[in-house]
């Protein structure tokens, strides 16, 4: 399937940059993981690279943080599923159960549609509840699943091991936030910090051989 980077606190030449992330699924359905923090970047990027909000036929959320739910309303139509940790609050449920089709809550491990999975709401210790999306690679990329998160609140190195329960881990694309256990992403093939990833140039660095740039525009086949 095709992952387009469609929001990032980086982005190619004709789009914006911002913190935040979103980016966009081609799998048996169109997905869109995360929104962004302003509806009107979101919409202005999804323009530029020719996308309607129509076509969207799923949203998933990570987690209920502004940076990534903050565009929401560049993205709702009453055509749209949506599907959230179920810890998000009553009153943001509610919200978004106005303007779309249908609202799902997420607890536990789950398939969203086939080839794409949620390793379920997850946490550490205090913080915040976020589910990341697990998804199967294709034949010619590679073997395995490729891990995609929010922020990674939960712990990078929680979040793979969630995710193993899919397959073998081929990879992981999106904010990794203060994780640094570099060296447990060594037996990976695939990886590509974005967003609020702290070590972001560090990781390139270290791993120039499977680590692209990541920033809005960015097209990554899976
Ligand atoms: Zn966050
Ligand atoms: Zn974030």
């Amino acid at each position: 399937m095709k992952l387009r980077i469609v929001y990032d606190n980086e982005a190619k030449e004709g789009l914006e940059s911002d913190w935040g992330f979103a980016c966009l699924l081609e799998a048996e359905k169109s997905i869109l993981f995360d929104t962004g923090a302003s509806a009107e970047i979101l919409s202005r990027n999804m323009h530029q690279l020719g996308l309607k909000k129509e076509d969207i036929e799923i949203i998933a959320l990570s987690h209920e943080h502004w940076d990534h739910i903050g565009g929401l309303d560049a993205v709702l139509h009453q055509n749209v599923t949506v599907y959230v940790p179920r810890s998000f609050t009553r009153r943001t449920k509610k919200s978004i159960g106005e303007k779309a089709a249908e609202v799902v809550e997420v607890s536990g491990p789950a398939d969203i549609v086939p080839g794409v999975h949620t390793t379920g709401e997850l946490r550490a210790g205090a913080g915040i509840k976020e589910q990341s999306l697990v998804l199967d690679t294709k034949e010619g990329v590679g073997e395995g699943v490729v891990v995609l998160t929010g922020c990674a609140h939960p712990g990078l190195e929680n979040i793979l091991e969630a995710a193993k329960r899919f397959g073998e881990l081929y990879g992981v694309i999106g904010g990794f936030h203060g994780f640094d256990n570099l060296k447990s992403l060594e037996k990976l093939k695939m990886v590509i910090p974005c967003h609020c990833t702290v070590h972001k140039e560090e990781i390139r660095r270290r791993y120039s051989e499977k680590a692209v740039w990541c920033g809005a525009g960015v097209v990554i086949e899976i």
